[in-house]
């Protein structure tokens, strides 16, 4: 079964110059499946990901999402699903420096005023431990390495168990040591809470250790290639 599926999906940019950027795309991604995306820079992927991520709409087409179509949807109900469906990780992290790992995690809460509760801390501390930083927990998210801000943001991409974690170059700034731990961790996530992945890459490593490798070549799918 699928969680994802597009339909003719087309994206224009603009008014009066207008520039399309996706061309009638159509997509299934399979339950639980870990999904890579390459394609050359300007292409469309980030487009691709931002649409399936309800963060941005198609000019034309329809996007299915765990069972609900998301290209109409109203402002507050994409919020909706995207609190309680989705996680997202980018390759600039968008920690705030200033506040330790642990706040980092639960920082969603913070951001929506909620009163964090037993439940949400010990959720925090189980995905501290999960990414392998429970000893550096306490930390200022500014004073840690590359590697172990990226597990942080993992981590809080996890807070809500979502069904389905879009990653955009996750390991873009990290060495390539870091990379293979970062990559090996979703992998993991992917396989012990079932979680469907879409991550946008340009390390050939990371491609070749996907289930399905979707290239993008001017705003169309290009190779689509699965090894399940
Ligand atoms: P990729 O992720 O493959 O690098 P993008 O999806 O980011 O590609 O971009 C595809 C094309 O769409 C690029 O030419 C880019 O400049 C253009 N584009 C992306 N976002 C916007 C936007 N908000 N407004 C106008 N053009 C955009
Ligand atoms: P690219 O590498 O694809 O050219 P960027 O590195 O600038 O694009 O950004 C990666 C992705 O993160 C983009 O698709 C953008 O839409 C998204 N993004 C940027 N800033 C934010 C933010 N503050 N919150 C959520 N998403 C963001």
């Amino acid at each position: 079964n699928n969680i994802i599926t597009l339909s003719k999906v087309s994206k224009v940019y603009g008014n009066q110059i207008k520039t399309q950027v996706l061309f009638d795309i159509d997509l299934n991604i399979k339950s639980n499946s870990f999904n890579g995306i390459i394609g050359a820079s300007g292409s469309g992927k980030s487009t691709l990901l931002n649409i399936i991520g309800t963060l941005d709409q198609p000019t034309q087409g329809a996007v299915m999402i765990d069972g609900v179509r998301t290209d109409q949807m109203k402002k507050n109900a994409l919020a909706k699903l995207r609190n309680e469906t989705i996680g997202f990780i980018f390759q600039f992290h968008y920690l705030l420096p200033e506040f330790t790992a642990f706040e980092n995690v639960l920082m969603p809460y913070y951001i929506k005023g909620q009163k964090i509760d037993k439940k949400m801390n010990a959720r925090a501390h189980e995905l501290m431990d999960l990414v392998g930083l429970s000893k550096v927990k306490n930390n200022l998210a500014g004073n840690m390495s590359g590697g172990q801000q990226q597990r942080t943001a993992i981590a809080r991409s996890l807070i809500n168990n979502p069904k389905l974690i879009l990653a955009d170059e996750p390991t873009g700034n990290l060495d390539s040591d870091t990379t293979e731990v970062v990559y090996d961790l979703l992998r993991d996530i992917n396989k012990q809470f079932e979680t469907t992945f879409i991550v946008i890459t340009h390390d050939r490593r990371i491609a070749e250790k996907t289930d399905r490798i979707i290239e993008i070549k001017d705003g169309k799918i290009f190779n689509d290639f699965s090894r399940i």
